[in-house]
């Protein structure tokens, strides 16, 4: 397992899902946008094209009627005899100038010769000669020139418009030609037609020609209908551009000198224009789609991603404390582990054990212990320095990764911080407790460089670390290997060994400090393991406690004490008490059944308490001691000096020993302190009314000094190591009886 997993971003999730899809929506918008647009442009372009088609047919139209009307003025029988059989000049033209000025809106009209010299003429409502004639020409020329080029064509081609005897106004109108043109700033329209006479040689007879303009406005309104938009005349410079939509129109020289313009009517941009709003709308949802679906992806990746996270999270760390778990604790050592080189500082890992753990869980039940080891991690992470790391392992076991370690004093410092900062009571709600630390402490890259030795090697510290007592630290050193596996031994095989029997108890007289008469003796258990050898109460009863074998494992020991001590005239059988059996409900009634049953006088059964017991729960202690003493029971205070109580406690409990612990004595050799201290314990012991019992008297000094002070009982091996049942019996000069032989 590693405890850095690649996450994947919300927002990149929701990039790789929103955003493809909002791009595919908008392309097709913009596709169909783009169609629209297109579609547009191409209808706009029809539509300008219609209109310029339509605009040039209906000038064509323009001009064919001004033809028409034209051949119709010039052509009738009066105007060509007028013409063909010389009159006067002024019936000509009041046959035809007139009308066509002031019915047709010419403004001036001429019969030429095919020399082009004027037979009669009219302009600006006047008779007009030669020079007026001359003054147009460049304007009526091209129109001339067509007309008699077209004449010559159909002369050749023997058109029968001139042998089928038509009337002279319908050949005038069928061979007639008209024009437009631009001069003189405006738009004029030119005619040209033939004046025959019946057998009149189409190309040499007479023409009349006219110029009619075309203002704007009339071309706007009556002949386009107002259809054209801002329709005008442009001029064309040389050079200059030309509108796309621009109609040419020609000067008297067919050049193009103008076009004439006019605002196209766009029908697409109208399609467009009413599709608009549809196409805002269609991106308004697109947006709105859009921006729902990221948020919507984006809440459901992120809680995708917090659920991983939540879960990569609970399976690395204890869900009571918060701190890393066993695994976790595993990767980041491997990694610390892994970066281990020369240069490098080492790397530590300490394992912690809380002493008495259990009797918190015991007494004050399973919440009071969760706030204690929630407490514990605060405290313990409070120790911590830079990048240390704390993890919990389960039960009151946890651990800590030392980083940059120099030496074993870096570790030792912390192990010192950490047993201070559980020196404090705990307020686990019901009460305020008092828990010790046990640590064992390896180092790498000294101790090894792999997880697993390390691991174990701290293990194996920590259980020598118990073994010394608790509540301190111990460095892994060559040789643990060896404990280790003898605990391992011993874990698999006590239950067993209990139940089979197996375990003996030794008996260790106390004797009066002359060392002659022996007073009473403590029972002391033994386990003789077929391949380990003895094993001592030392590694097997804090076992016992934990595995919960404690229970039956005193009970027998009691039994076992009994059926030998009650031979034993006039002296006390002491019985160590585990604070877990002291807890038990039925712990008094149990003991006196046992001691009853056994035939075994109490009064001559001391029991002998920890200062633990008493401490942790006062008050059941107190309720249980009174019981008993009723019943004639006695109570030794053992290893007195070493635990946490006060001398407050000797006196509220009704103690009839204290036992001063070995550690006093052991101490006396080297210092004087020692030796007051154990004075005045004596002391206060016989002022307050109690038997003063020193243990673990190993020297003459030691006894004389105590029996000097003194001290009423001494326990040692100066004296006599523990001993087997017999051999107390031989002591004592009691006869082993048939029974107990066989026993
Ligand atoms: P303890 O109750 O303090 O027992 C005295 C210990 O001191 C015994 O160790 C004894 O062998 C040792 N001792 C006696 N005289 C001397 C001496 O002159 N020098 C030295 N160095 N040691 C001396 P043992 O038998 O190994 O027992 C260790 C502890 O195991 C006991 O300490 C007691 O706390 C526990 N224990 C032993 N038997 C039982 C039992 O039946 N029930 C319970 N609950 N605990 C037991
Ligand atoms: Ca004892
Ligand atoms: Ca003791």
């Amino acid at each position: 397992m590693t405890w850095s997993q690649s996450r994947t971003s919300p927002s990149s999730a929701t990039a790789r899902i929103v955003w493809p899809v909002a791009a595919v929506l908008l392309s097709l918008l913009a596709l169909a946008v783009g169609g629209l647009v297109w579609t547009g442009q191409r209808t706009n372009e029809l539509a300008a094209d219609q209109q310029l088609a339509t605009l040039s047919a209906s000038l064509d139209t323009e001009k064919r009627q001004t033809l028409q009307r034209f051949a119709r003025v010039v052509g009738t029988p009066a105007a060509v005899t007028a013409l063909t059989h010389p009159i006067s000049p002024r019936a000509a033209q009041a046959a035809i100038g007139e009308p066509l000025e002031q019915v047709l809106g010419f403004e001036a009209s001429f019969v030429v010769t095919p020399e082009n010299i004027v037979v009669t003429g009219r302009a600006g409502a006047e008779p007009a000669d030669q020079r007026r004639f001359d003054a147009r020409l460049h304007l009526l020329a091209p129109a001339l020139a067509e007309l008699r080029d077209k004449l010559g064509q159909l002369a050749l081609r023997r058109d029968p418009i001139f042998t089928s005897g038509a009337d002279p106004a319908t050949v005038a109108r069928k061979a007639g030609v008209s024009r437009l043109a631009f001069d003189g700033g405006m738009l004029r329209i030119l005619v040209a037609v033939p004046m025959l006479g019946e057998q009149d040689d189409p190309t040499g007879g007479l023409v009349a020609v006219g110029i009619r303009p075309l203002s704007l406005a009339s071309l706007r309104e009556d002949i386009l209908r107002g259809n054209y938009a801002d329709l005008h005349i442009e001029e064309v410079t040389a050079g200059g551009p030309i509108a796309p939509w621009a109609l040419p129109v020609l000067d008297g020289q067919s050049m193009m000198r103008a076009t004439l313009v006019w605002r196209p009517v766009r029908p697409g941009d109208q399609v467009l224009e009413r599709v608009l709003p549809s196409i805002v709308i269609a991106l308004l949802a697109i947006g709105l789609f859009s921006a729902f679906m990221f948020a919507h992806v984006r809440f459901v990746t992120t809680d995708l991603v917090n659920r991983e996270a939540r879960a990569t999270h609970l399976a690395l760390h204890d869900p009571l404390s918060g701190l890393p778990n066993r695994s976790l604790f595993a990767a980041r050592l491997d990694a610390a582990l892994a970066r281990l080189d020369d240069h490098t500082d080492g790397v530590a890992v300490l394992f912690i054990d809380l002493d008495r753990f259990k009797d918190v869980n015991d007494t004050h039940g399973h919440e009071a212990g969760d706030v204690l080891l929630r407490i514990v991690a605060r405290r313990l992470t409070d120790a911590l320095r830079g990048a240390d790391l704390l993890a919990r392992f389960g039960g009151d076991e946890f651990a800590i990764m030392q980083t940059h370690v120099r030496s074993a004093h870096d570790c030792a410092a912390l192990a010192h911080r950490i047993l201070e900062a559980m020196r404090e009571p705990f307020d686990v709600g019901a009460a305020n407790v008092m828990v010790g630390a046990t640590i064992g402490i390896a180092i790498a890259p000294e101790n090894g460089r792999e997880r697993d030795t390390l691991m174990k090697l701290a293990d194996q510290a920590l259980y020598r670390a118990k073994n010394d007592g608790r509540n301190r630290y111990a460095f892994f050193q060559i040789g643990m290997d060896h404990a280790l596996i003898m605990r391992q031994a011993v874990d698999e095989d006590l239950a067993a060994a209990i139940a089979a029997n197996e375990l003996r108890v030794h008996y260790q007289p106390q004797y009066s400090p002359d060392g002659r008469t022996i007073l009473g003796v403590e029972a002391l258990v033994r386990w003789p393991h077929p391949v380990h050898g003895m094993i001592p109460p030392s590694t097997f009863v804090p076992m016992a406690e934990e595995r919960g074998l404690i229970t039956q494992l005193s009970e027998w020991v009691l039994r076992q004490a009994c059926r030998d001590g009650r031979h034993w005239p006039g002296i006390s059988v002491a019985v160590n008490v585990s604070p877990i059996q002291f807890r038990q409900a039925d712990f008094v009634a149990r003991t006196a059944h046992i001691v009853d049953e056994e035939g075994m006088d109490p009064t001559r059964v001391e029991l002998e308490l920890t200062e633990g017991v008493i401490v942790d729960d006062a008050d059941v202690a107190e309720h249980a001691m009174v019981e008993l003493r009723s019943l004639g029971f006695r109570f030794a205070l053992d290893d007195f000096g070493t635990g946490y109580s006060s001398l407050i406690y000797l006196r509220r409990f009704a103690f009839d020993k204290i036992k001063i612990d070995r550690s006093f004595l052991e101490a006396m050799e080297t210092t004087g302190e020692s030796a007051i201290l154990v004075h005045s314990v004596v002391h206060l012991g016989r002022a307050l009314g109690l038997t003063v019992t020193a243990e673990g008297v190993e020297t003459a000094e030691q006894q004389r000094f105590l029996q000097a002070v003194g001290c009423h009982q001494l326990q040692g091996y100066l004296l006599s190591r523990p001993l087997p049942a017999a051999e107390i019996d031989a002591m004592l000069g009691v006869a082993r009886s048939a029974e107990r032989l066989s026993a």
